[in-house]
């Protein structure tokens, strides 16, 4: 079951297996930040077995178990997942979950509910499900999904227990691919070095080359990016190195987590700026002064 995540998720497979299979010590809500891991949809259903197969534990736990069959086949009554629909997860939605929780549970087992996109949850339906996370109910545990954890309300994060997975290695040459790599690490050279004193000169380094919208969210993906990995691996600086080569090394020793933290905030609060209609020019000013801000404050 964990097996085909050891090498690739070795610290999510280990809690796991500690907290969960060895001390039985289950949370009542899981945050799953993805972090891009192409496999993650297999790893939540993974680990939704876990929870709701009573025979996993067991050493004789049969290659054709049937719980675990019906889960793959999204046909275990006390599984229930909820993805968006169009891009919103929709009260409705949640309020239709509520309904079939309040039922007893069929088998007498454990229930589980998935949340898919959960950062794309409204502010309605993001209250509902604050309710339910707030009056955890004895059985039923909540598994979250998200890309990474900046997307979701704090409010959410704060009741459940985050499992963070890595990236996987293989997305990297992708990314040195993208066009826009070298002018990205121009802009974080200055930002992360020189602060505020350069703004003109990021500006000037900027509208020269994206003048377009899906090219400012394209781009602004690679920051975030940039500032999840430095995040998740301060103390394993020989990843940064393999995986952003000599780029990185004039920035590596000077990671703040604070101060990453608020540019996560402030990146996923322009994203979502640039998603409706703004002037495109002045949304990179003020980007890029709320971005360089970040590191004035720890100067
Ligand atoms: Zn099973």
């Amino acid at each position: 079951m964990l097996e085909e995540f050891n090498n690739s998720q070795p610290d999510f497979v280990n809690q796991v297996k500690t907290s969960i299979i060895k001390n039985n010590n289950v949370s009542h809500a899981y945050l799953i930040e993805t972090n891009s891991f192409s496999k993650s949809k297999e790893l939540v259903i993974a680990l939704a077995k876990i929870l709701l197969c009573p025979n996993i534990t067991n050493d004789n736990h049969e290659q054709n178990c049937r719980i675990c069959n019906l889960i793959d086949n999204n046909n275990y009554p006390e599984l229930i997942t909820i993805e968006p629909e169009g891009n919103v997860i929709k009260k409705e939605q949640l309020l239709t979950l509520q309904n079939r929780l309040k039922t007893k549970s069929l088998t007498g087992s454990k229930r589980v509910y998935i949340l898919f996109d959960a950062d794309k949850l409204n502010i309605t339906s993001a209250n509902t499900i604050l309710k339910f996370l707030e009056e955890p109910e004895e059985g039923i545990i909540a598994i979250l999904v998200t890309e990474n954890r900046y997307r979701v309300m704090e409010t959410i994060l704060s009741r459940c227990q985050i499992l963070t997975l890595h990236t996987d290695m293989n997305n990297i040459d992708d990314l040195k691919k993208d066009k826009q790599y070298d002018v990205f690490w121009n802009i974080i050279n200055k930002i992360e070095l020189d602060g505020v004193q350069t703004l003109a000169y990021i500006q000037d380094l900027w509208y020269d080359k994206f003048l377009d919208k899906d090219e400012c969210l394209n781009f602004l993906d690679l920051f975030e990016t940039l500032y999840l990995d430095l995040l998740e691996h301060e103390n394993d600086k020989d990843f940064l190195k393999k995986k952003y080569g000599q780029a990185i090394n004039n920035i590596v020793n000077k990671i703040d987590t604070k101060n990453i933290i608020y540019k996560l905030r402030v990146i996923e609060e322009e994203k979502n700026k640039l998603r409706y209609n703004v002037n495109l020019k002045l949304w990179i000013d003020n980007f890029i002064i709320k971005i360089t801000r970040g590191g004035e404050i720890n100067a």
